[in-house]
């Protein structure tokens, strides 16, 4: 049988290497042997597992998951050292890949299907780690609280008359964390800080819960603007509880800094560990997870967009129409990290 789609043209970019390595390929590109793929991630399960099924059906490559939070698999990995059964590190955020990378966990890549698939402002320059999809850092509001234009961009938020509006998580979490580098990569230190200050100034309340509990405090009416990642209202968009379409149909998604730089966007992305036994399988998992059929699944399935725009959106992400994204070359809020946390513990935002 002969595969022809993506996957065949992804194929014949490593069929050297996987002959090295003594597989058997059959008519040209089926696998005769079972070969594996060891897979460490942060992603829910329930969305990467198909993915994944799909990837084995078209290649004969088992896929073993490991699932985690992205702070755990990290240390697990530092651990396990080079004994670890590991081949790919699957996370969100570019602030984990780039500690990821940065604790020497991964090894660079070069792949040519990956560098055509993935814009290089999304991808590690060396090849240490590839993102594979994008979440944009959202606003929420709520529909009859806030007028039509009264929101405009992240640095407006720090504005007086948002005072005690906003609802937002800890800047313990890894999306704040980016969010205040996207800031630090356009402003500068000082600024930013000043920002941080005003914005913690506006919060409804103390930073608590994760980016749905921001929603449903927009929803209660505890705040009238929350500051959210979009698949978790995609997620919202998209269930069938009553109680989840309630939450949406109070609030309305609004895409900040369109009059300017852009909406802050971040990845969901994956390196190859750095003592990866099945290397070739690596790159052919990861080539697969940038084509048309990986992207269509791995966005979709969790709401968020494809890597690449000339790739079809989930008919969910659609309904908010095209947006300008911030273009800033996501390397650098992994460098913006360590400053970012040191701002937000100086403004006091928990
Ligand atoms: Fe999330």
């Amino acid at each position: 049988m002969i595969v022809f789609n993506r996957c065949s043209s992804l194929l014949i970019t490593v069929k050297l290497p996987v002959i090295l390595l003594g597989f058997v390929i059959l008519n040209g590109w089926e696998y005769a042997n079972a070969s594996e793929v060891n897979v460490y991630s942060g992603r829910k399960e329930a969305l990467i597992r198909p993915v994944f099924e799909k990837f084995t059906e078209e290649t004969g490559i088992v896929v073993n998951l490991v699932s985690g939070r992205a702070g755990q698999l990290r240390e697990r990995l530092i651990i396990e050292g080079r004994n670890t059964p590991a081949d790919i590190l699957l996370t969100s955020d570019v602030a984990n890949l780039y500690r990821a990378k940065k604790a020497g966990l991964l090894q660079p890549i070069v792949s040519d299907v990956l560098t055509e698939h993935i814009p290089s402002i999304y991808r590690e320059k060396n090849g240490y780690w590839f993102g594979l999809s994008l979440r944009a850092r959202v606003f929420v509001y709520a529909s009859d609280r806030v007028i039509e234009g009264e929101l405009s961009s992240y640095e407006d938020l720090a504005a007086q008359k948002w005072r005690g509006r906003i609802a937002v998580r800890s800047s313990s979490n890894v999306y704040n964390q980016s969010l205040i580098a996207s800031m630090i990569a356009e402003h500068g230190i000082d600024s930013t800080e000043e920002w941080a200050a005003g914005l913690v100034q506006n919060f409804a309340r103390s930073p608590k819960g994760g980016d749905t509990d921001q929603i449903r405090a927009v929803a209660a009416g505890e705040a009238d603007v929350a500051i959210v990642n979009s698949y978790y209202y995609g997620r919202l968009m998209a269930s069938k509880n009553l109680g989840d379409q309630d939450l949406t149909e109070k609030t309305t998604l609004f895409f900040p800094n369109q009059h300017n730089r852009g909406t802050h966007v971040n990845i969901s992305g994956a390196g190859v560990i750095a003592s990866a036994k099945n290397l070739a399988e690596s790159i052919l998992l990861l080539e697969f997870l940038a084509g048309v059929e990986g992207q269509g699944l791995f966005a979709e399935l969790n709401h968020e967009f494809p890597i690449n725009e000339d790739i079809k959106q989930s008919s969910t992400v659609t309904k908010w129409g095209r947006f300008k994204s911030d273009q800033v070359n996501l390397s650098l809020l992994g460098e913006y990290n360590t400053e970012a946390i040191r701002i937000a513990d100086r403004v006091g935002w928990r």
